[in-house]
């Protein structure tokens, strides 16, 4: 059986940044180092790193003293001046592209528009954006029907870093039959644009897919989705422990991708597997 590996799969440039920057601090440093909520969605790589003394916090009260790193997802600047009046020592790891998406986000809300973010919600990268625009933005996604109350609005858009660009062209086009005026920032990643390509094209060639990175990981669930979109049989699993061989009976080619939180070593385990598997 053929196996391949997407190119461009695994950590990409924001993620690898942030936990280079973690890892370091925490060598240098004797004291406590946090990071506010894991530092990324993949339970593998938080537990090394807790290991290596970073921990995860979800409430700064917890703290009292140390350094706090914020993730490449970014923070609500609520949580930067609460950090501050504690007199931690903030490492911000917040990825360039998020921190663009904040910096527009901010822009319009100054300029007057009513800013929308095409994405999840409840990500925490879309609620730091949020906090850019005063706590005034509104959250849809491509399922959100109802937009009525965006009719006759100066709208300002844009999107959560790792939302596809054919969501995002999508949703901006039904914002465009309801906005007075519409200002778009494409503040789309890259990096989730190129690994999703590639994951697409991969479903081309093979029978099968194995997509691998954190459950709570939204850009590898979206791997996941999309394979599963192409009618491409598709497992997402976390580590290499979860693969059974019976998945690969009667499969010639089975294609491997991870998102953009996934470690390296991880995909490495999971073909290694895959081969004593088949
Ligand atoms: S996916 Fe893109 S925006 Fe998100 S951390 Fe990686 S490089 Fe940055």
């Amino acid at each position: 059986m053929k196996i391949f590996v997407v190119k461009n799969a695994g950590f990409c440039f924001g993620v690898k940044r942030a936990i280079n920057l973690a890892f370091e601090k925490a060598k240098k440093t004797g004291k406590r180092v946090y990071t506010f909520g894991p530092l990324i969605h993949n339970p593998q790589v938080v537990e090394e790193l807790r290991r290596e003394g970073v921990h995860p916090v979800q409430n700064l009260k917890k703290i009292k003293s140390g350094t706090l790193i914020i993730r490449s997802h970014g923070v609500h600047p609520r949580i930067l001046l609460e950090a501050k009046k504690k007199g931690l020592k903030i490492i911000d790891a917040t990825c360039p592209f998020v921190r663009r998406a904040q910096r527009n986000a901010r822009v319009l809300h100054k300029e007057g528009y009513q800013v929308v973010v095409v994405g999840e919600a409840h990500h925490p990268e879309v609620q730091g954006i949020i906090g850019y625009a005063d706590d005034q933005a509104k959250v849809i996604n491509s399922n959100t029907r109802e937009l009525d109350f965006l009719r006759g609005k100066r709208i300002g858009v844009i999107a959560q870093t790792t939302l596809n660009l054919d969501t995002f062209k999508q949703v901006t086009g039904k914002l465009l039959e309801k906005a007075r005026e519409i200002k778009i920032f494409n503040t789309t990643c890259n990096a989730t644009a190129i690994a999703q390509k590639a994951t697409l094209e991969m479903t081309k060639d093979v029978d099968l897919m194995i997509v691998v990175g954190g459950k709570n990981s939204a850009n590898t669930s979206r791997l996941a989705k999309l394979c599963r979109e192409k009618g491409k049989t598709t497992y997402h699993i976390e580590t290499a422990s979860e693969l059974k061989s019976k998945w690969f009976k009667g499969i010639r080619s089975v294609g491997v991708t991870g998102g953009t939180s996934t470690p390296n070593w991880i995909i490495n385990q999971v073909v290694e597997k895959i081969r004593d598997l088949t």
